[in-house]
């Protein structure tokens, strides 16, 4: 990846955009390492939120007076950002989402319980959040159909060889995460898209870890389901959307009834609206779909191969650094991996890790990370996670380096280091 230095070394000035970065938490200069969980909002995400309600709001689609056909185009305005954002053919492949979690549960309960019958499969792989895992098991014990974990090696990668040996006629859908919330992995789509269609499954992304870390393009990838989450992207919590191939959306039978997703309503019979819309019951998030596309937005003007360049330094940086210390293990150590660092530490549970390190300012995640089937696999359970944005710095891994190894000499531990 090419970028020139002098743009992936401003990235992290663009610090200054987001206002809760200037707080100080403990008395410390926050380091915000949480970035898998949620990241932090810019200004200018906060101000198109307040703009919407000072000069913009009213219910959309319905109305004919002139504020709300405003907001119904800004509304659509951001569906075509989020178009823009996956490469999607048309934002009519775009249905408006509170998240990734609310993505998968929509496809489930339209598409997967259209198409799975008894005895059909699903693969999911060892490495999913548990939102890729329990809508399908879910639906696996309504419909009869088998889930089929993949399992991951000891580097935290899938195993290929036990992903192919698991596809057959049977196989209906194949739901995979771009990148591993845990582990950082970033898993190899092509490939697994391509041995998914050979056998005739459809497939579905979970991108809640990379829409905001790398570009995304669904026709490159010829994914038939993309789904992410606002939040994750600098933009309003409640907010995502899931991407549906449109002639697959074209079959797909709704899952809320209500206002908007008609076309027509009477006693005996009721007809659906074409589109995204069938998807969208009710007033949505419309406040935060335009927050969204203001999100995208910034992300597009830093870019979002920039922002790549400027996390894997800060990925290398931390691991490195990390590594010179004594008792240290890290989970997950594919070659390709996104800016997201989990590991342990000798002798330290990793929620006191994150205790001490909070008192320094230093804000990381401890625990399972909604993937305790992986935690299983490497038989722990849970790591410390520090996950990094593109307003990260060297100065937050150095911090994150410094707590660790306070927290060492706290509990007595890796002294000789
Ligand atoms: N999938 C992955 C890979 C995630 O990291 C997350 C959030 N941690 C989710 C799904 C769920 O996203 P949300 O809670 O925003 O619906």
């Amino acid at each position: 990846m090419n970028a020139p230095e002098s743009v992936v070394m401003n990235i992290a000035e663009r610090a200054a955009d987001f206002p809760i970065l200037a707080r100080p938490i403990r008395g410390r200069r926050l380091a915000y390492l949480d970035n898998g969980a949620t990241t932090q909002k810019p200004r200018a995400v906060i101000d198109a939120l307040t703009q919407y309600y000072e000069q913009s709001n009213a219910n959309i689609h319905r109305g004919v007076h002139w504020l709300s056909q405003h907001s119904t185009d800004l509304y659509e305005q951001a569906r075509e950002r989020v178009r823009g954002l996956l490469n999607a053919q048309s934002s009519q492949e775009i249905i408006f989402t509170r998240g990734t979690t609310e993505a998968i549960n929509l496809l489930a309960q339209t598409w997967g319980a259209q198409h799975l019958r008894e005895g059909d499969e699903v693969i999911v792989t060892g490495l999913e959040h548990h939102s890729n895992i329990v809508p399908w098991q879910m639906l696996c014990e309504r419909s009869g159909a088998i889930l089929r974990p993949v399992s991951v090696t000891d580097k935290g990668e899938l195993d290929m060889a036990h992903y192919q040996s698991l596809l057959n006629a049977r196989t209906r859908l194949v739901a995979v995460a771009h990148v591993s919330n845990a582990l950082g992995t970033i898993n190899p789509l092509d490939e697994i898209i391509r041995l998914a269609h050979s056998v005739g499954a459809r497939v579905l992304v979970d991108g809640a870890q990379a829409v905001a870390h790398q570009e995304v393009d669904v026709q490159a990838l010829a994914c038939d389901f993309y789904a992410f989450s606002g939040h994750k992207l600098y933009g309003p919590t409640g907010t995502g959307a899931l991407y549906v191939r449109a002639d697959i959306m074209a079959d797909m039978p709704p899952w809320q009834g209500g206002g908007d997703m008609i076309r027509t309503v009477s006693f005996e019979r009721t007809t659906y609206a074409e589109g995204p819309q069938r998807f969208e019951a009710g007033t949505p998030n419309i406040a935060g779909a335009v927050g969204l596309g203001a999100a995208i937005e910034y992300v597009q003007q830093i870019g979002l191969r920039n922002i790549a360049v400027h996390e894997e330094a800060l990925l290398a940086e931390a691991t490195d650094s990390i590594l010179t210390l004594p008792g240290i293990r890290i989970i997950g150590t594919s070659a390709h991996k996104a800016g997201i660092l989990s590991f342990l530490v000798d002798g330290i549970h990793p929620h006191d890790l994150g205790t001490i390190l909070d008192t320094e300012g230093v804000a990381i995640r401890a625990g399972h990370h909604c993937a305790m089937p992986l935690m299983t696999h490497f038989g722990i359970p849970g790591t410390a996670r520090a996950s990094f944005a593109l307003y990260n710095s060297s100065d937050d891994v150095q911090a994150l380096i410094a707590g660790v190894r306070k927290a060492q000499k706290l509990f007595g531990v890796g002294l000789d280091g």
